[in-house]
């Protein structure tokens, strides 16, 4: 059987890898859509769905999950909720069950007859994109944040001054 978990995963962190390991504790197969794979560059979106299956690659390889274990997927927003499961449907091989804590993907799916888990959230205060953000931001300790691999693909694409050049951005677009 195969499990389908969709995240914007910007970046990759522990917690992702956690329930992916859960994940696959109850299913053969799990789909890895990388979610709104069209943004990059912003302060919430800063890496490209490129940047993010590498990541996610590296860290599943590093924790010693077969290739034969997982598809990772880019899928693209839409503009219509109504129609995403759809378009989802269209760019992954067949699921059975849906893993989300995004309440939006819960409510969608279930709509679209799919059964849903809430997976457990790990130390959601520390592992979270976004704190993983702000701390980049902030000159503050990230790297236990998240896989040594993910590290590695940050400090290769000199992630963290990208995110502070696009602070300078977004600000001066404001003015
Ligand atoms: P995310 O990266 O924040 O989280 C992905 C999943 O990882 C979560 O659902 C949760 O199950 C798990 N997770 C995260 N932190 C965890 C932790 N500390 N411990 C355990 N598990 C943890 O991504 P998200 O915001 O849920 O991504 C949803 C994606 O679906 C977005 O890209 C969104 O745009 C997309 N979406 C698109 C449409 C549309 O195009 N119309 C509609 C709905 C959703």
């Amino acid at each position: 059987m195969r499990g389908l978990l969709v995240g914007r995963m910007q970046p990759v962190h522990k917690g992702h890898l956690e329930v992916i390991k859960r994940i696959l504790e109850e299913v053969d197969e799990v789909i890895i859509g990388i979610g709104s794979a069209q943004l990059s560059h912003t302060v919430k979106d800063p890496f490209t769905a490129g940047e993010r299956v590498l990541m996610l690659t590296k860290a599943l390889t590093e924790n010693g999950i077969p290739a034969s274990k997982y598809y990772i997927i880019p899928i693209q927003d839409v503009a219509c909720n109504s129609i995403w499961v759809a378009h989802v449907k269209m760019l992954t091989p067949s699921f059975k069950r849906v893993y989300s804590g995004n309440s939006l993907v819960q409510q969608l799916f279930k709509e679209g007859g799919y059964q849903v888990t809430i997976p457990p959230l790990y130390n959601r205060e520390l592992y979270s994109g976004t704190e993983v953000r702000r701390r980049m931001l902030d000159g503050k300790d990230w790297k236990f944040l998240v896989p040594n691999s993910v590290f590695e693909v940050i400090k290769e694409i000199n992630g963290v001054s990208r995110l502070k050049q696009l602070t300078i951005k977004e600000v001066n677009e404001i003015k």
